[in-house]
């Protein structure tokens, strides 16, 4: 994926106080291509490139973050516009019981998405409502009635020799006294768009006026999802998209290209072929899933959420000065269990997995609590002179804190070899991770 790719970016990015045109480019060549692998249409990568650069162009680099952190945050950023920030919920507004139509060609998933649909709703208190509007497959109309007899979800009682506007209408006035506030119309696809199709589709919507209108689009069918998309879209002003399929071996690229490309927002996608396997769709988590820099993003939210700017700038002086006592340690510490645990935090950093002197590093939180208990056990000159702990000194720390010798010895190792890498990066490298990232 990208993230192995851009760490050989991060390399050549080491070191450099502000972004310049050359190595933006370099980073935007890799992900360039990570897009167009995740089979995103060359036109939205172009555009997307396009603002990347724009944003990122002389950008001073965040101070807890280096060069190529930022670039990936950029980046995320930008795919995060482009794919709409926060998952957009149905729409359910209007006079009760109001009506959603899910739409879209044969076997995209629209009648197992209104059943998982319904189950989603009951869970949010809602009421809801099937109907079977595809009256050309007598199985299709069988098929959610069973669903809904499996949910105990009250289905209506649709025929085949049944005009499908008229179903829709009728089921209105059932769903109501039925005590249901939202009908979910399974309607009929075809294996191709065609205008009859749409001509059926637009007198359901005219008749029953839907709050929401989904196409369910099969992932797995990529560019053709777009394209689909943009076609249903035309034709009947669509609200929204569900994207089944999205556990098979889709990349991604589909649900960048479709909110692009028609504007409007991926809800939901489907996750499997059991009803409980639908999920709320968060653009902003898909495009670090695209870019495959997860991993870098938590780290970068994580290090901005809980390293106070004011402590950070402290920290780093004394980091600077190799002034970084025991009881700044134990204060990291702290920070750092706010974020998660200390091996998580340093598998997160590109590169830091392979590297050896963190082997050693591997702190589970148990050993978070005992290293506070023991810091807390010296005494505040201790604390700033470690240097000053011998023996019998350790022998009392041990016993205050409830553990062995070894332990404070082990410590104390850990400190001395943290403070080693601190000087190292102090000379070059890892800018500004040491505020926030290592004890
Ligand atoms: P429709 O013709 O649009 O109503 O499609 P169906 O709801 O009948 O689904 C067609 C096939 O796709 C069925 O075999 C479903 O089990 C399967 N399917 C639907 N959604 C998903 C999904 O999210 N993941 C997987 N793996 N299969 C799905
Ligand atoms: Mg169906």
């Amino acid at each position: 994926n990208l993230s192995g790719r851009l760490d050989a970016v991060f390399k050549k990015l080491k070191g450099h106080g502000k972004l310049t045109e050359k190595n933006i480019e370099e980073g935007l060549k890799e992900v360039r291509m990570a897009l167009l692998e995740a089979d995103v249409h060359y036109k939205v990568a172009k555009q997307f490139i396009a603002g990347v650069k724009d944003r990122a162009l002389g950008q001073e680099v965040m101070k807890s973050l280096t060069p190529g952190q930022q670039v990936v945050k950029i980046v995320n950023d930008e795919l995060t516009e482009l794919m709409g920030s926060s998952h957009e919920a149905l729409n359910l507004e209007g006079t009760k019981p109001v009506s959603v139509m899910m739409i879209g060609l044969q076997g995209a998933g629209k009648t197992t998405t209104a059943g998982k649909l319904a189950i989603y709703l009951r869970k949010k208190g809602e009421k809801p409502y099937l109907v079977p509007a595809d009256v050309y497959r007598p199985a299709a109309i069988d098929q959610l009635k069973k669903l809904g007899q499996q949910l105990e979800i009250p289905v209506y009682p649709s025929e085949t020799n049944m005009d499908p506007v008229d179903i829709c209408r009728k089921a209105q006035v059932a769903a109501q006294k039925a005590g249901c506030n939202t009908l979910l119309i399974d309607t009929a696809g075809r294996l191709h768009i065609d205008e009859e199709l749409m001509g059926e589709l637009l007198r359901i919507r005219d008749v029953v006026k839907p709050s929401d209108i989904l196409l369910i689009a099969d992932a797995m069918t990529g560019q053709d999802a777009v394209n689909i998309a943009k076609s249903f879209d035309d034709a009947l002003n669509i609200g929204g998209v569900i994207l089944s399929k999205m556990d098979g071996d889709a990349r991604g690229g589909a649900a960048l290209s479709i909110k692009s490309i028609t504007g409007k927002p991926i809800k939901f996608i489907g996750v499997g072929e059991k009803l409980n396997e639908l999920e709320p769709f968060h653009p902003d988590r898909m495009a670090s899933s695209i870019l495959g820099m997860g991993d870098v993003l938590t780290l970068i939210e994580k290090a901005q959420s809980v390293v106070n700017e004011e402590q950070a700038v402290e920290l780093e002086k004394k980091l600077k000065k190799n002034q970084f006592t025991l009881e700044d340690f134990r204060d990291q510490m702290v920070q750092i269990r706010k974020m998660g645990s200390l091996s998580d935090l340093l598998g997160m950093i590109p590169g830091m997995k392979k590297n050896k002197q963190f082997k050693n590093l591997e702190v589970d939180d148990r050993e978070f609590i005992r290293i506070e208990a023991i810091i807390n056990s010296m005494t505040p000159k201790e604390r700033a002179q470690h240097t000053i702990i011998n023996g019998s000194r350790r022998k009392r720390i041990a016993k205050g804190s409830g553990t062995k010798v070894q332990d404070v010895n082990q410590l104390l190792k850990n400190y001395t070899q943290v403070m080693k890498m601190v000087k190292k990066f102090n000379k070059g490298g890892m800018r500004g991770f040491g505020r926030g990232m290592l004890p």
